[in-house]
């Protein structure tokens, strides 16, 4: 043995994690499912289990964002990783993003996008309301971007996007339209074909109940040609016409391209299934339900919505205000070690004043006996902050 080592092995305790109700706007609480998926053995490349699960969570995420396009799959990594993959694979140097702008997301967008040498515009609306045609109809005229990118479900503010309305509208004017449904899918109305979405990205750990780290992302045929015609080459990592031949897209191939994580291709398939089985009208109208029994609870408590219109309330994220004096941030971290309920104060827009709050009733989650013990810690807490005069 040669060298002194200089770094000596850091003494490491045990970590107790207390077991909390995960209600913010994500990470959520597994299924138990997911947690039994999380153990399941090693999944290797070349074997047919393998190729049997990439084609599974395939299947299942057609039907999940009501898609009929081959170019279907998971990339590795967080909600960030789809965001990134569908701007960097769609636009190239010097073509222009317009971003329609109403909360944190949106900026995210507007900075990966800048990194690329991609040209941004962004307009924007009130954090609390969402875009009516007015708003984006003559910006796509004047622009002529070569697409558009909305948030569907904005966990920032809480409210959620009508879309029904916006692909049209970008193909009059020969833009692709990029949306984010990290927070909506399971828990809104989303239709991918239907509303003429070019792509789309989710994540796996906010309705889908399932851990952070892979993130399901879909191209249309238009955007697939986009891809496929393009001058410019996204970094190795993001690559979607590599991706593509990783999971299998097209039906004959089976290239590596990277080792993917075995328990998340096992939780991700565990997550979908859940929601297949319940089917999506259903696990709509569960997450719908269980946020108007959450609205109505609240509305004996001494809180605003942050939201004014219901129309425009996102069923999985409700944001708070709370009354003047209390200070959002300790409310939260006061329910979070006291009562064991996570909840989280204002993002983004909702941060400046540090009196919003934000919940998260969703996947797992979206019942009432959930939202009653929420609306219980919160009462508690008020008392408790009102007590100790905050
Ligand atoms: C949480 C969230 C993201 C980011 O997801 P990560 O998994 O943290 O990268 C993006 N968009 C929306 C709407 C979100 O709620």
């Amino acid at each position: 043995m040669s060298g002194e080592l200089t770094v000596s092995p850091p003494l490491i305790d045990e970590c107790e994690v207390v077991p909390r109700t995960l209600c913010g706007p994500g990470p959520s609480d597994y299924w138990p499912s997911v947690v039994e998926a999380l153990t399941r053995p090693v999944l290797t490349f070349s074997t047919d289990e393998y190729f049997k699960v990439v084609d599974d969570i395939r299947n299942c995420l057609k039907y999940v964002f009501q898609t009929q396009s081959d170019l279907v799959l998971a990339m590795s990594g967080a909600g960030h990783t789809g965001m990134e993959a569908v701007i960097c694979n769609l636009l190239g140097p010097g073509e222009t993003l317009l971003i329609a702008g109403r909360g944190i997301w949106d900026d995210r967008a507007c900075e990966m996008a800048k990194r690329y040498g991609i040209k941004t515009v962004v307009t924007k609306v009130p954090p609390h309301t969402t875009f009516v045609e007015q708003d984006l109809e003559p910006m796509l005229r004047r622009i002529r971007p070569a697409a558009l990118f909305i948030t569907h479900g904005d966990s920032s503010t809480g409210t959620i996007q009508d879309l029904s309305w916006v692909g049209k509208l970008c193909q009059k004017y020969g833009a692709l339209l990029l949306v984010d449904t990290v927070v909506s899918i399971g828990g809104a109305p989303f239709l991918m074909d239907a509303w003429a979405v070019d792509a789309v990205y989710t994540s796996s750990q906010k309705a889908l109940s399932g851990p952070a780290g892979i993130s399901p992302i879909a191209f249309s045929k238009l955007a697939e040609r986009k891809i496929q015609t393009r001058k410019h080459d996204p970094p190795f990592y993001f690559d979607i016409k590599m991706l593509s031949k990783q999971w299998n897209c097209y039906g004959d191939t089976r290239f590596y391209h990277h080792t993917m994580s075995p328990p998340l291709m096992w939780a991700l398939r565990a997550s979908l299934m859940e929601l297949c089985k319940e089917t999506l009208p259903a696990s709509w109208a569960r997450h719908r339900r269980v946020m108007l029994h959450f609205h109505k609870r609240l509305s004996e408590m001494p809180v605003q919505f942050y939201v004014p219109d219901p129309m425009h309330r996102l069923p999985t994220i409700t944001t708070i205000s709370l009354p003047e004096g209390y200070d959002a941030v300790k409310f939260a971290k006061y329910m979070a070690n006291e009562l064991k309920v996570v909840i989280m104060a204002g993002l983004g827009p909702t941060a400046p004043g540090g009196r919003v709050l934000r919940v998260g009733l969703m996947g797992a989650n979206a019942c009432e006996e959930v939202a009653d013990r929420v609306v219980q810690a919160m009462a508690d807490t008020l008392s408790a902050m009102r007590r100790s005069k905050l």
